[in-house]
This record gives structure tokens, sequence and C-alpha cells, in this order.
């Protein structure tokens, strides 16, 4: 399963990995899902407040312009709007500015949870970690391929230290790197529009002590355009309990302790392999007499005592030259 996604050389087939990752379709370009219009979609949850340069919530800043906010996607300033109707979020401040940017901007909604959860994540935070499944197959000629599941971990929470943002990973950029006691861990967001580097795998395989979780976004935009307005709990604290909590949306890339256990498990099921083949062919082989009869039995000729070996077509006795006296004998093999 692993090869798939890091295989794939074009975009087309870095999406189509992707999306088996999660089991949902991250697109490439553009949030076409038919529920969302387009207006919706250019509703913007975070803005990056120019004075302190930090991720803020429309509560957090006064309305409209006066909020001092830009996009973190395109840096066009942004309104904050708190109506009365739709959950309180940013907007690109013009028309005119949402049309040149409309293009560069497709994906502000992501680009600003992305950002937000970075800061979320700030230095430390305790996320809960999925399970991690493997399976080893082993083939023979003209057996069924022989299969044995393995865990390489359970779902655990971890407390993930020292986390830095934006961080090389190799060549690629990752959006955290941080401690998980001493070995270094690290989470990739994935959304639409920002599929799955090709060399994070690889990266990971040669740096070998190190973990690496992909982190879903794409359920919050769902979550953020369904809130209630008068929902006590924030969209930030939404987002603080997707990355701390959630497991669906998370997904092991690379554990170090895979290779390890994946080689136990094959290990142990080509011992299974061989003793159950062995097993096998013994419990088939018991039975060989009617191929050892065809050329080992003993007759002897009850006429003249005369006793010889033979096949099924040698009943008749050399001596009296007549087959009618000839019986077989006990003993199989002459001695
Ligand atoms: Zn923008
Ligand atoms: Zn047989």
């Amino acid at each position: 399963m692993i090869e798939v996604y890091w295989a794939g050389k074009t975009a087309t087939g870095l999406v189509l990995a992707t999306a088996k990752i999660f089991g949902h379709l991250i697109e490439a370009r553009g949030c076409s899902s038919g529920r969302l219009g387009h207006m919706e979609v250019t509703m913007i949850p975070f803005a990056l407040r120019a004075s302190d340069h930090a991720f803020v919530e429309v509560s957090e800043v006064p309305s409209g312009l006066a909020a001092n906010c830009i996009c973190p996607s395109c840096r066009m300033p942004l309104i904050a709007r708190r109506g009365d109707v739709k959950v309180w979020h940013f907007a690109h401040a013009t028309r005119a500015t949402y049309t040149t940017t409309q293009n560069g901007c497709d994906y502000s909604f992501f680009v600003s949870v992305r950002m937000m959860a970075r800061q979320v994540i700030d230095q430390s935070i305790h996320l809960v970690l999925p399970s991690m499944e493997g399976l080893v197959t082993v083939n023979r000629p003209g057996w069924r391929p022989f299969q044995r599941p393995y865990t390489v971990t359970q779902e655990r929470t971890v407390h993930l230290v020292d986390a830095r943002v934006e961080q090389a990973f190799g060549d690629v950029i990752v959006d955290v790197i941080g401690l998980v006691g001493d070995v270094p861990l690290v989470l990739y967001f994935l959304h639409p529009g920002r599929p799955l580097p090709v060399a994070l795998m690889a990266t990971a395989q040669m740096t070998g002590r190190c973990g690496v979780v992909l982190i879903d976004l794409s359920i919050l935009q769902e979550q953020f355009l369904l809130r209630q307005r008068s929902s006590a709990e924030s969209f930030l604290d939404v987002l603080r309990a997707f990355l701390t909590t959630d497991v669906q949306h998370k997904k092991w890339l690379y554990h170090p302790r895979n290779k390890q256990m994946r080689a136990q498990a094959e290990a142990a099921l080509l011992e299974d392999v061989d003793r159950h083949m062995q097993h096998v062919i013994l419990a088939h082989a018991a039975p060989p007499a009617p191929v050892a009869r065809c050329g080992n039995i003993r007759y002897e000729c009850v006429l003249c005592s005369e006793r010889w070996t033979g096949n099924a077509q040698s009943r008749t006795c050399p001596k009296c030259r007549e087959h009618l006296y000839s019986r077989e004998v006990d003993g199989g093999a002459p001695t």
C-alpha cells in the first residue's frame, strides 16, 4: 500500500494516492464539492493580523477593515464579517481584489486553517495518534498467497515537544517537526491543493529513526460551514480538538518500528508456511501405497511355492507360466 503513493510521479498519481490514504478524494485543483457554493468557500476562518503577525479569529478583532488583517494565502486585505446570518468569517476586502486573487486564493480556507494549526501546536501539543497495521504476504508456486496481519503500533496519546513549524525535512518543507521521547515526529497537513509530496516517504525511509503522520484537514471546511451561529465553541476550539483527539483523519505515512515489525511478521509467516507445507505434503504423501504397489508387489504361486516381485501385470508364475494360482503376499519390498 505504501509503495502506491510515493511511486506516483505525476500530480494526478499523487492525488489518487493521497485519496487512497484517507479513503476519500483530496483534489489537486479546486474545491469542487457540489454542496459548497463558491461564495461560501471564500469564507476564511482565520486571518493574519498585520500588527503582530498572529493568526486570529473574527471574534478577536473589530468588524470590517478595522480588523487590519490580511489573507495568509494571497496577502490581500481581509474584512471581518460579524453578521447575524452566516457564521462569522473573514472575506477578501473588495470584489476587485477577490476577482484578481480568485485563482491564487482557491485554498485560502485551508491555508488559513493550516497556518492556525501550526500556531496552535506552538512548542508542544498532546496528540492522539492512530494505530498502524500492516500485512505480509508469502508466495509459493501452486499455493494461494499466505498472509499475516501485524500491528506496528496501537492508537495512543503522545506528547509532542520541541515542536518547530515550517521545517525542512530533506527536500520537503513540512508543517511541524517535534520530538516524542527522543524520536523525531513529522506532521504534514494535507488538504485540497496540497497533495502529498513524493519525496516525503523517501526522506523518512532514509532517515529511518523518525515518524511521519499525515493529517487531513479537508473535513474542517464542512465542519466550519455547518456550524451554528449560536455555537458556544469557537472554531479555534474545534480545530484544537481536531488536532488533539481526531484519529480518523490522521495516518502514519512512516513509522520507525514498521520495518522491524514487518521483518518479524515475515519471518514468523515463513516459518508457519514451511511447517504448513511440510505438514500438508506429508499428509498427502501418507497413502503412497498405490504408487509403491505398482512396481513392488510380492507374489507367491500356491502351486509351486515360487515367490517373485513385480507390478500389477506380473501375476504369472515364472515357473508354472500360470497366473491363476498366484497370490499377493505381505511384506512389500523383497528382503
Ligand atoms: Zn487570499
Ligand atoms: Zn497424493
